[in-house]
């Protein structure tokens, strides 16, 4: 079988990776060239994206910000899963709240503000301190302002136009703006749902962000209360979207309730654990999804951790001296703050996977992993 993913990064990498042993090949479309290429090597090249559709048996995505007019090419040859709606639903956070409202999943007071009149009358209606976020192409923190006291609404308001006038994306964007929700920590459940409707989810995995970018994931496997919560949000989200494939919400815990924050029409960075730490990874069970295979089974087989390595090129060699540490490079060029590779780590139990991790921690530069320390420390 023959797959075509939307996006050529680290996702499409390691789906390409998950798939070879099933025979099943996995080819790339690159969106700023308009090539299809080899995900590992990135400089083959298969043509372009009418090529690409006609050689794939299916069609699937690495990211949700993609062109409509893509979108609509791909679906319209009846092998792109999931469908463009649930990419686009992911990619917008006014059809994301629409969403949530709809299946009645929890999720933080929010207003939506295309003008100056909509923002002065979220100010008014809901209650400070506020987190505005842009509708389209916000991401990693990005494109977002935060409003303690009313003061700053001017100075953000002048801000937020700026945004929005210089929007390039050829959609209407717009702002979201929620209340902030005082939460203790922040979770998340990958799951997959098959094209006959069944779904699996993986366990909760916690996850600890720096500079709004996520830098360590934790799974354990020991909140069955939250799992339960978190599963019926999955379920009702992934049945309303019919959606197929690997599917991720990201949650704020508040006491033992779970509020969404958002959702991922993909694989997902929190999950990268479960190539170590399950019985099937998020990669094969997309892939296995979208190809309309059985999937596989999601149950955590030990105690398992992901550190992000951002920014940085080289790690010390002697952290393959802790049993169970497992390196994932991208191959991809150094950048400040750009996604460049993953650690996992495990350990039979949450003791020995924690005495593991701060023996990672206290190897990896402090100046690249500036607050892993820290974090495990709190465990
Ligand atoms: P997002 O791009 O929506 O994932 O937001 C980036 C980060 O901002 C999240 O990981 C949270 O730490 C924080 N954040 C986003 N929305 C809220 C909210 N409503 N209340 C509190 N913190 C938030």
């Amino acid at each position: 079988m023959k797959v075509l993913v939307l996006g050529a990064g680290q996702l499409a990498r390691m789906m390409a990776l998950a798939s070879k042993p099933l025979n099943i090949d996995v080819k790339a479309y690159d969106v700023g060239s308009n090539r299809v290429v080899d995900p590992l090597s990135l400089s083959v090249d298969y043509g372009d994206l009418d090529q690409g559709i006609a050689d794939a048996d299916f069609i699937t995505a690495e990211f949700e910000h993609i062109s409509h007019d893509v979108l609509a090419l791909c679906e319209q040859s009846g092998k792109l899963f999931p469908s463009s709606q649930a990419i686009k639903t992911g990619g917008d956070r006014r059809l994301e709240k629409t969403l949530l409202e709809q299946t009645h999943v929890t999720n933080a007071k929010h207003k939506v503000v295309a003008n100056k009149a909509d923002f002065d009358s979220a100010i008014a209606s809901l209650s400070l301190p506020l987190i505005m976020k842009s509708a389209l192409a916000g991401y990693d923190g990005k494109g977002q302002w935060r409003l303690k006291d009313k003061s700053e609404a001017e100075a953000i308001w002048q801000d937020i136009q700026l945004f929005i006038e210089g929007d390039t994306s050829g959609q209407p964007q717009a702002i979201v703006v929620e209340q902030m929700v005082p939460f203790d920590r922040e979770v998340s459940m990958v799951g997959v749902r098959s094209k006959t409707g069944e779904t699996l989810a993986y366990p909760l995995t916690e996850n600890h962000h720096s500079k709004g970018v996520l830098s360590v994931s934790l799974a354990l496997n020991e909140h069955q209360h939250l799992q339960a919560q978190a599963t019926e949000a999955f379920d009702k989200i992934a049945n309303a979207l019919d959606y197929v494939g690997v599917l991720a919400i990201e949650f704020f815990q508040v006491g033992d309730s779970l509020l969404v924050n958002e959702i991922a029409p993909r694989v997902h960075n929190s999950g990268h654990w479960t190539q170590q730490g399950a019985d099937t990874s998020q990669f094969e069970n997309h892939i296995r999804a979208v190809c309309q295979l059985p999937l596989g089974s999601t149950e955590l087989v030990r105690p398992s951790a992901m550190v992000n390595i951002l920014g940085t090129d080289t790690v010390p060699n002697n952290i393959f001296e802790i049993p169970s540490v497992t390196m994932h490079w991208y191959g991809k060029g150094k950048r400040p703050g750009r996604k460049m590779g993953h650690i996992n780590i495990c350990g039979k139990d949450k003791a020995e996977l924690t005495m593991r991790l701060s023996q990672l921690a206290k190897i990896l530069p402090k100046d690249d992993f500036p607050d892993v320390s820290e974090y495990v420390k709190s465990l």
